[in-house]
């Protein structure tokens, strides 16, 4: 199922790269590709003030509120438009649109959502994100469906830091990044594993800018999954940006849409359902066309794939070294 709602359009700010013609070039090549003959839509519902208040603070929910009364910069990168509030409760609630969806047993659906939301923390608005939305679904779902643990894979290209924030403490929500080193906004080292009962469940692994498909899929077929398995969740909520594209202008990486279309390969074939939120991505082109091929598996859909980018050497072996001291660190509570 994907999730979708025109409203989404509405929180918009020219020549920003976070925009609605993001939403509009995936829904337009979905449209052409014929996915939606395969795929069901459905609109999203609407987080409620109690929904939003289990992840962030009164003080937060009231100054987005207010402040989108007028609209305008909250900060140098993160805007809100008029009514931006009523949108990015209509976006977190688009998350738990997911999580409704998969207790009726289905494998596959994405929130095509704004604005995004990893790097909402409990008190504060940042990078392009109002509230943050995998935290409000995932928290949704364990209130709702009594779930007792949830796998939340990130793989914007950025640190996911509101997400890590939220669930540091947590044991029932394994926090698992993958993202650029050095890239904004900055966190996401490999020692913050988490505290307290929340110790080694929080997994960092930063990456080297130009890294193309195949160390990034040992990255996930040799850590993100293997941790995946062992920790059994109920459900996965991933956060799905696309700023790993090569073509992308705000990332480093060097990934080609093959690479995110192995990633859901790999989630499909571990039986649970995975639930995309829509995160970064602002090459219009290529942000639409990995979006199609992070759904193809789960539809069996055929995709013809250009050759993955070369990677310098250099970079294979600072990831080798990344991935064997990610490994190390976790080894003392995951199997890898
Ligand atoms: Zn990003």
């Amino acid at each position: 199922m994907i999730v979708y709602s025109e409203e989404y359009l509405k929180h918009n700010r020219e020549y920003h790269p976070e925009n609605k013609n993001r939403l509009r070039a995936i829904m337009n090549l979905l449209t052409r590709e014929d996915v939606f003959e395969r795929v069901p839509m459905s609109v999203p519902k609407k987080a409620s003030d109690e929904d939003i208040l289990r992840v962030h603070t009164p003080l937060h929910l009231e100054f987005i509120k207010s402040a989108s009364q007028k609209g305008g910069l909250i900060d140098a990168d993160t805007y809100l438009s008029q009514g931006s509030f009523e949108i990015a409760m209509l976006s977190a609630g688009g998350a738990m649109s997911c999580a409704d969806f998969h207790k009726e047993g289905r494998n596959f659906s994405f929130a095509m959502v704004r604005p995004p939301g990893h790097h909402a923390e409990p008190r504060r608005a940042m990078g392009f994100c109002l509230f943050n939305n995998v935290a409000v679904g995932a928290k949704y779902a364990m209130d709702a469906y009594q779930y007792k643990r949830i796998f939340i894979l990130d793989f914007d290209a950025h640190h996911g830091n509101g997400t890590e924030k939220i669930f540091y403490n947590n044991d029932n929500v394994l926090f698992f990044s993958l993202h650029q080193h050095p890239l904004y906004p900055g966190t996401g080292a490999i020692g913050d594993i988490g505290e307290g009962k929340g110790k080694g469940y929080n997994i960092n692994v930063p990456l080297p800018p130009g890294i193309s498909d195949e160390s990034y899929l040992r990255a996930i077929n040799e850590i993100a999954i293997p941790v995946l398995k062992e920790f059994d969740p109920d459900m996965v909520f991933v956060s799905a940006g696309y700023d790993g594209h090569y073509a992308d202008p705000l990332g480093g990486m060097q990934l080609s849409p093959k690479c995110y279309y192995e990633i859901s390969k790999a989630l499909k074939k571990s039986k649970v359902g995975v639930a995309f939120t829509l995160e970064g991505g602002y090459s219009l082109d290529a942000l639409a066309g990995s979006v199609h091929a992070t759904i193809a598996p789960f539809y069996d859909i055929e995709m013809d794939f250009e050759k993955s980018r070369v990677e310098e050497a250099a970079v294979t072996r600072y990831t080798d070294s990344k991935l064997n001291a990610a490994k190390k660190i976790i080894s003392e509570y995951w199997s890898v």
